[in-house]
């Protein structure tokens, strides 16, 4: 985020991949496409390949993470030397390790974890393919994964950002708009018992507290489409299954 707002990122309120400021990149989710773990899921975002997978509950190893009255929730995002253009360096690196505790954390509040004392449940999200809103992307792949594992939880989390560019708020920025836009906000929310909860919140750059709910209201209606998809790549996986 360079805040460089010479680059014109947004004409005559269109962008430069040609979306509207309230609108989102493609998404494609399937579930269930890795044999070996318990539960996985596969998400394209625009130019982002997402895949997730789940293992658990399990024993916790090393022992000492054990929780008494708990499940613990352990969490890697890592992305692969591949998916930038500029091959990146293999292994972790302050990101991913910010980024697989954002989302360990997100995930924490949302599943039932008091239904599995002593034991693990481990997330693993490997970036194929990287065009900005990887951790979102990343979240909700974990989210459908966790699902597709039958692990209990308050509900799918949906993972997307919003942010400002040339002045305008806009709903999930790619990479340029990442790199040359203002501000990049990316949020996880639940829609659980209690109505809609966010899980997770970042925030780069700055916007006024108008921009953040003109903002949030377009994160709102993106949340019910991507839950939809979710819904159907679960949908699809258990009834081909019956
Ligand atoms: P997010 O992917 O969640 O938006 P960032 O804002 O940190 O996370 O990164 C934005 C984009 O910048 C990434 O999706 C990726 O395309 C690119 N990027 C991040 N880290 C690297 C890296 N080490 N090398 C090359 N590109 C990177």
């Amino acid at each position: 985020m360079s805040g460089n707002i010479d680059k014109e990122l947004i004409k005559d309120g269109i962008r430069l991949d040609g979306r509207k400021p309230n609108e989102l990149r493609d998404i494609k989710i399937e579930a269930g496409v890795l044999n070996r773990a318990d539960g996985s899921a596969y998400v394209e975002w625009g130019y982002n390949k997402v895949l997730a997978a789940v293992y658990g509950p399990t024993e916790v190893h090393p022992k000492h993470l054990m929780e008494s009255n708990k499940a613990i929730i352990q969490c890697k995002y890592n992305m692969a030397a591949f998916s930038v253009s500029d091959r990146k360096r293999p292994g972790p690196d302050r990101r991913s390790v910010e980024i697989s505790k954002v989302i360990k954390e997100a995930i924490d509040h949302t599943v039932l974890t008091e239904k599995f004392p002593r034991a693990s449940i481990t997330v693993l999200i490997e970036i194929l393919q990287a065009n900005a809103g990887t951790r979102v992307a990343g979240l909700t792949a974990a989210s459908v994964a966790l699902a597709d594992a039958g692990i209990p939880m308050k509900g799918l989390i949906q993972g997307c950002a919003v942010g400002k560019v040339g002045d305008t708020v806009v709903l999930d920025l790619d990479k340029e708009e990442d790199n040359f836009g203002q501000a990049d906000l990316p949020v996880g929310m639940l829609n659980g018992p209690d109505g809609v909860e966010f899980v997770l919140m970042q925030m780069d750059g700055d916007m006024t507290p108008e921009e953040i709910n003109k903002g949030f209201s377009y994160l709102l209606e993106a949340r019910e489409v991507i839950e939809k998809l979710q819904r159907d790549a679960l949908e699809r996986k258990y009834s081909k299954k019956v």
